[in-house]
């Protein structure tokens, strides 16, 4: 079946196998292309913008993922966490004479939002959109790790650092799409490795170096085969703690790269499958970034998730999922966003611990809860059954939540990351655009840092650094000096932001 995108007017295919699995969540289809509905769902994830700004419940200073300016009130985490509110004080009677989604955006107006989104996490402040991290900083999207810095989608690794889509590895350094690698620097599109460095679609290989394409060998530089006496004479020469000869190597490494063998997917055990960077997965269709997965469709990454349609950033034991962005341990969710260890929600933000929502913002704990009201289980469900009508009749039901009901502006959002517009392009096809994120740029003067890592100071490692790309400002945490020390390793010029650009 073919359909026009309501939002990019591009004619769009719905195959009946998806329309038959959607069939049973008992909504449409969705008018979105593809990219239109991811972008949709992304604008609800914000990343890598975290600012200072003012708690609305204690007046202290707080790290936030939202501006001062939001349209709601954002609370300190331990604040929102706590029982010093009550979501259910800001129930209100659905009006039949009037459309759903507005009387959702004047719940959403004043129902408050933790600063960050940081479930189950030990010492781990600074992560968002997180699970079960511990000793982590600035992870976005990325649970059960442990001292891990800087990084996005990355679940079950140990003492990583500057890593993206990164799972079950250990003492890793700057990789993308990785799984199960230990001491791995410079490693990408890689699994079962170990010790190597600047390795591209290598499997099962140890102590390699500016390789690609390899499988189950040790000991190879450029891809020739080296004793191990010259492996490790040529390693102490690469790695030596000087900035400036670690960009060298990366120089020939992304020449290396230019001349390679790229494969058209980068699927491993994905059976019945399209899309790209599908791991033991099956039945995946038109995935990306997906592992361990089965039956999915039209998903930017997964991970242990099953029947899910039309969605994004499912987390471990996502379920029976459609049209909706992070959710983590629930089942038979629909249209939402940010849905916890819950059950039977539709339409709704931020609901942990809760089943049988529909319409509401912040919940813990609940059942039977419309827009943040509270009804029997046999009111909820004739309520439920008249709001649906309701919708369809609106022309609502089965859209996700409209794009000015965002929580952030596209480029402060993940859709950002994924599908990049312009200032011009993003406000024609109406998206909003915050320029503070772009104003962040300080005028601190550059703080020139030594070329080897062992000449690196108390003070170099105290003071700000300039990010040699964007100007921002940054600081080396004691973690992250740690991780540097451990690994001889040059400290980066760029900002994690740019770093991870
Ligand atoms: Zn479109
Ligand atoms: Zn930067």
């Amino acid at each position: 079946m073919n359909t026009q995108c309501t939002q990019c007017s591009k004619t769009f295919s719905v195959s009946e196998q998806l329309q038959q699995a959607v069939d049973q969540f008992v909504m449409p289809v969705g008018k979105c292309c593809f990219e239109c509905m991811q972008k949709q769902h992304l604008l609800f994830s914000g990343e890598w913008s975290l600012r200072k700004r003012t708690c609305d419940s204690s007046g202290k200073q707080i790290v936030s993922i939202y501006s001062e300016d939001a349209p709601f009130p954002v609370y300190d985490p331990a604040v929102w966490s706590s029982d010093e509110w009550d979501p259910l004080e800001y129930g209100r009677e659905i009006d039949f004479a009037r459309p759903f989604f507005e009387q959702y955006r004047e719940l959403q107006s004043v129902v408050p939002r933790a600063a960050l989104m940081n479930i189950n996490a030990e010492n781990s402040d600074y992560c968002h959109s997180s699970y079960g991290n511990k000793n982590c900083y600035l992870i976005f999207g990325g649970d059960l790790n442990e001292n891990a810095l800087y990084g996005q989608l990355s679940m079950r690794n140990r003492d990583i650092m500057d890593c993206d889509y990164t799972n079950d590895s250990e003492l890793c350094y700057m990789s993308s799409d990785v799984s199960n690698c230990y001491g791995c620097w410079f490693a990408f599109n890689s699994q079962n490795c170990r010790d190597s460095y600047f390795i591209n679609d290598c499997s099962g290989v140890s102590e390699c170096i500016l390789s690609v394409n390899l499988r189950n060998v040790s000991h190879y530089i450029l891809n020739e085969p080296y004793t191990k006496a010259e492996y490790e004479k040529k390693k102490a020469e690469i790695f030596n703690g000087s900035y400036d000869n670690l960009q060298k190597y990366i120089t020939e490494y992304k020449k290396l790269l230019s001349k390679r063998v790229v494969k058209y997917a980068h699927n491993v055990n994905a059976h019945d499958s399209t899309g790209d960077y599908i791991t033991s997965s099956n039945r995946c269709i038109n995935c990306f970034d997906v592992s361990d997965c089965d039956q999915l469709e039209n998903i930017i990454f997964g991970t242990k998730a099953k029947d899910c349609f039309n969605s994004t950033l499912l987390g471990h034991g996502a379920e029976r999922v459609f049209n909706s962005i992070s959710t983590y341990q629930s089942t038979n969710i629909r249209c939402s966003s940010f849905v916890i260890d819950s059950y039977n929600v539709d339409y709704s933000e931020i609901v942990m611990n809760s089943h049988d929502i529909f319409g509401s913002i912040g919940l813990r704990k609940e059942s039977f809860v419309i827009l943040n009201k509270k009804y029997s289980e046999e009111e909820y469900k004739i309520l439920v059954q008249r709001i649906t009508e309701h919708m369809k009749k609106m022309g609502e039901w089965g859209d996700f939540f409209r794009v000015d009901l965002a929580p952030f502006a596209y480029n402060e959002s993940a859709a950002q990351s994924y599908f990049p517009l312009s200032k011009e392009v993003a406000v024609q096809a109406g998206y909003a655009w915050n320029d503070e994120v772009v104003q962040s740029v300080s005028n601190a003067v550059v703080n020139e840092l030594p070329d080897m890592l062992e000449d690196m100071n108390e003070n170099h490692w105290s003071q700000p650094i300039t990010c040699i790309d964007c100007s921002i400002t940054f600081k080396i945490m004691s973690i992250e000096r740690s991780m540097y020390e451990k690994m001889s390793m040059p400290v980066a010029r760029k900002c994690p932001r740019c770093r991870f650009q």
